[in-house]
């Protein structure tokens, strides 16, 4: 049995003992750099089993492309700012508003966040560490250091050069906890199902009868999901060309109401419920321009508000089909207000709470985290209370949360500075082309339909822990100074910088040309800063400037698939942005992405379908996982699964146990039996035209077929269809060219054992090389353990294998596989008649379009234990065995039986091969007795005896139902 916990750890052990990694970086020329980014890990909690898909993936491209004879070079990073760990630090420190973090000041706060990131940076090591993945941790670059943070500054202020950032009042999803707007990618990942309480409010019309003539009260009916907006209402949308029914409701005594209502013709039957009676029928152009009474009474003095307006967003889908507008929670609203020229209302606070003006609710969150409709069930009770009520409904609907902090987020109207991504819209879709995509649907389709509805990127966030907007502002407010290096702030103010964050440089006021200069307040979106990462982790273009440049575009990238919307379109947008246009920021001779090639995994699942998780308790702990089975058996796992290829997959332990099984244990089964046998160095290299058994052309040829199949996979990025055929392989050594070789090891003919030794060594040492990438440890044990011709420190230092198509003999491998085909038939047709494989047989028919060589029949012959092969030509394959038993076949079976009996005799003793021993028997059975005295010749050499006597023996045992006594005696 493979020990792999054991061995791998040894392995390791080895590997930084000599430096391997470090070497085979060093190995290989500066000017043949293969450049891979890694994306950086917020360092706000352990790894998990998508990090350990990634970590697997940008493990094993690197070590191939290694092997290729390229320098890869592989940094480790740090994503350090930012909301997670901000949300972390105001749990530990019991800070529950930004103004809590005021007061606490933003310079301890800042200080704390710094404290906390390398808080699990030691974990993190160590279990990336034992997982076997070469990437130098101890040189890390991190997004909170100085440099990182010019390099960010650079970028940003290239962008502003450009004119691509402005500054502009927009409807935008803000996390009231946070008190921060989010960006519309940040926005989409957290989609959650709530029940929220929906309300359809009564708005009486003042002027019904100047304007409509009638007479009774006429009340507006609109819905809305969200009634705690409805104290922010200023308008009332119809659709112009939407039919609108006037109505009586009708009770269960059948009275008439006293009012009536106005609802559009195609939603009456959903929002009435009961009977009803119509009595008009117009068109929303003729509502427009009446006046109604506002619902609540807190901005009754709104200019140019309470009217009913029409816009070509209504519709009949749901709701009343008439919309209320609160221009401040949507952008149709506040364009429509903005057109209709309303006053500008907004009622609630970026907290999420009422404003003091809405004295009924005063200080109450709008959309509680505990209890999502509390409030607007307070509102509900409001317009019951005040008779603007008509009806209420629960729903469940789709509705976004912090992807943080968990809170439902709302739809706000606040100002924030954008990248003007629009802009790069054709720049980005043409740059995609550009990109090989593993799976390459998420090129056209998740990430190509994501790029085709680019928004503006909302990149500020009204927070501390952060790279800060680089941008100045003069005290008038017409001027702004954008700052793009710490040498130019210095020059500035005069000072010397040695920190960029937001508590060191809001202090740093300066003057120019008469103005003074004061630093905005926002700092920036932190995927800003992970999607700068290609020029922070080389301090671009401050250091570094020619090596960055000669490595440009990274040729592989490697996440998981929410980064479609993440850090793959902020790399995306940031890379097209500074190598667009005539003069480019980065001098390239086209514009260009940041990757060439992207790998895009999926997630990783319970074994049950659902999401891993602790309180569960539905997933085996990685760690534990490792030290039975090992990382090759995780690695090779994961490689061969749907994950690589964006799909979930259900983590099973026994997956893992059954790679352990089938390609690791068997492997080294394959390699413990080589070294038993082995007497001189494995070759390296083989001449296949002296290759003589058929069983070695095969497996050489068999060996040649894998290299091309690997080698052509790698080069597509597709790590499962590289994976896969590796097993088959060593299925194919174990079970076909070990069970057919086993005799000639053991070896009557020098000539042959020889070459069949030499053969399985060179299999063997190359097989090392092609599974280096993949599973790295085993590879490295059987590499150093065999000791080849030349070989080197680590098998990680090889060079590739490498074939010609031409070495691959069709012929051979067609062949061999119909003989394995004919083997399974008369397998098959032995087990049907019942007869054990150790009884000889007659003859086999078998019906082909060609006949074998001798030499493959005579394979046959061995396999399927039958004295001759018959060859019946015919086009359908099939086999006839003779089952017919003769005495002297009896006979024979017989000694097989007392052959294998006797060596596991041999085999309990623990005797090995150079072990002779005496035998004595003892049977009253006629038949058996013949045996030992016709065939004690051959029985003597089968089981190593040097004497067979009739004797008595220790042994009692039951061969084929016949009670004989054993003795083995070691002489
Ligand atoms: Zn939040």
């Amino acid at each position: 049995m493979y020990e792999a916990g054991k061995n791998e750890k040894e392995v390791l052990k080895y590997w930084d003992e000599h430096k391997c990694f470090e070497k085979s970086i060093e190995n290989r020329p500066e000017n043949k750099p293969y450049v891979f980014y890694d994306g950086p890990p917020f360092a706000t909690g352990l790894p998990h089993y998508g990090h350990i898909v990634g970590s697997t993936m940008k493990d094993t491209i690197p070590r191939f492309w290694t092997m290729r004879g390229f320098r890869v070079e592989r940094k480790w990073g740090w994503d350090c700012h930012g909301l997670p760990i901000e949300n972390l630090v105001e749990k530990d420190l019991d800070l529950k508003t930004k103004k809590d973090i005021e007061d606490y000041g933003i310079h301890n706060f800042n200080d704390a966040c710094r404290a906390n990131v390398s808080n699990f940076a030691e974990e993190w090591k160590n279990i990336i560490h034992r997982f076997g993945r070469w990437v130098d941790m101890e040189d890390s670059y991190r997004t909170m250091d100085i440099n990182y943070m010019e390099s960010v500054w650079w970028v940003f202020s290239k962008l502003w050069n450009q004119n691509l950032i402005y500054e502009g009042r927009k409807p935008m999803h803000i996390c009231p906890r946070c008190e921060t707007p989010l960006s519309n990618f940040e926005v989409t990942q957290g989609y959650k199902d709530i029940t929220d309480l929906t309300v359809t409010a009564k708005f009486k019309v003042l002027d019904a009868k100047e304007k409509l003539g009638i007479e009774e009260d006429l009340y507006i009916l609109a819905w809305t999901t969200t009634p705690w907006t409805l104290p922010g209402n200023v308008l009332i949308a119809v659709g112009k060309d939407i039919d609108y029914l006037r109505i009586y409701t009708i009770n269960e005594n059948g009275e008439k109401s006293s009012e009536t209502y106005l609802v559009a013709k195609d939603r009456v039957d959903y929002i009435v419920k009961g009977a009803y009676k119509i009595v008009d029928e117009w068109t929303g152009s003729k509502l427009a321009g009446l006046n109604y009474e506002p619902l609540f009474p807190y901005y009754k003095n709104t200019e140019n508000a309470f009217r009913v307006v029409v816009a070509d967003f209504v519709t009949t889908e749901d709701g009343t089909g008439v919309v209320h507008i609160a221009p401040a929670f949507g952008s149709d609203d506040y364009y429509l207000g903005e057109k209709e020229g309303v006053e500008f209302v907004q009622h609630v606070g970026m907290d999420g709470k009422f404003k003091p003006e809405v004295v009924d609710f005063l200080g109450q969150e709008v959309k509680p985290k505990a209890d999502h409709s509390k409030t607007d069930v307070e509102i509900v009770k409001w317009l019951a209370q005040n008779g603007k009520l008509f009806s209420k409904e629960k729903v469940v609907h789709s509705y976004p949360h912090c992807w943080r902090c968990d809170t439902p987020l709302l739809n706000y109207l606040t100002s924030s500075w954008f990248i003007r991504v629009t802009e790069l819209k054709e720049d980005l879709i043409l740059n995609n082309e550009k990109t090989n995509w593993v799976p390459d649907h998420i090129k056209e389709g998740r990430f190509g339909k994501w790029l085709e509805n680019v928004k503006d990127w909302a990149v500020s966030r009204n927070r501390f822990w952060g790279a800060p907007l680089p941008i100045w502002k003069s005290e008038d407010g017409l001027d702004f100074i954008c700052v793009g290096s710490v040498e130019e702030l210095e020059e500035l103010t005069g000072q010397t910088v040695e920190d960029l964050h937001k508590d060191t440089v809001d202090k740093l006021v300066f003057e120019k040309d008469g103005k003074t200069y004061t630093r905005i307040p926002e700092v920036l979106d932190c995927w800003f800063e992970s999607g700068a990462m290609p020029y922070g982790q080389m301090h671009y273009p401050f250091e570094n400037k020619e090596k960055f440049e000669a490595g440009f575009p990274a040729e592989f990238i490697a996440e998981g698939q929410d980064q479609t919307r993440g850090w793959f379109y902020t790399l995306h947008v940031l890379a097209t942005a500074l190598t667009r246009g005539e003069n480019p920021v980065i001098s390239t001779d086209e514009s260009l992405p940041a990757f060439r090639n992207v790998i895009v995994n999926g997630i990783v699942l319970a074994e049950d379908g659902k999401k891993m998780s602790k309180r569960l308790n539905n997933y085996p702990d990685p760690m534990i996982v490792l030290e039975k089975y090992g990382s090759d058996a995780l690695r090779y796992y994961l490689l061969s699964s749907p994950v690589v290829h964006a799909e979930n997959m259900n983590f099973s332990e026994k997956g893992v146990r059954e790679v352990y099984s089938k390609v690791i244990n068997m492997l080294w089964n394959v390699f413990s039996f080589y070294e038993m046998f082995a007497e001189e160095k494995a070759v390296s290299k083989i001449n296949t035209v002296e290759l003589e058994n058929v069983l070695d052309k095969w497996i050489v040829t068999k060996l040649n077929k894998l290299i091309v199949d690997v080698t052509k996979s790698m080069e597509e990025y597709k790590l499962a269809e590289a994976i896969r055929p590796i097993q088959d392989f060593i299925a194919d050594l174990s079970q076909w060219y070990i069970r057919r070789s086993r005799d000639r090891f053991k070896g009557e003919l020098e000539k042959d054992k020889k070459q069949a030794e030499k053969t399985l060594g060179y299999v063997l040492l190359t097989l090392s090389k092609v599974m280096a990438p993949f599973m790295p440890f085993l590879a490295d044990k059987i590499y150093l353990q065999i000791k080849g011709d030349g070989t080197l420190e680590s098998v990680h230092l090889e060079d590739w294998p490498e074939v010609n198509e031409v070495d691959i003999d069709e012929e051979i491998l067609e062949n061999m596989e119909l003989v394995r085909k004919i083997s399974e038939l008369g397998l098959a047709a032995r087990s049907n008649a019942g007869i054990k494989v150790r009884q000889p047989l007659q003859s086999l028919n078998y019906t082909n379009s060609v006949k074998f060589s001798d030499e493959l029949n005579s394979l046959l012959a061995e396999e399927l234990n039958v004295k001759s092969i018959e060859f019946v030509k015919g086009t359908e394959l099939k086999v006839e065995l003779n089952t017919e038993i003769t005495e002297e076949l009896k006979k024979e079976g017989l000694m097989r039986e007392v052959v294998r009996t006797i060596n596991q005799i041999r085999k309990d003793r623990g005797l090995t091969r150079e072990d002779r021993v005496e035998v004595t028997y003892h049977t009253e059975d006629y038949l058996l007795q013949s045996i030992f005295l016709d065939f004690a010749d051959e029985l003597k050499k089968s089981v190593l005896a040097d004497e067979i006597v009739e004797d008595g023996g220790e042994e009692s045992v039951e061969i084929d139902g016949i009670r004989v006594d054993l003795g083995v005696r070691k002489v």
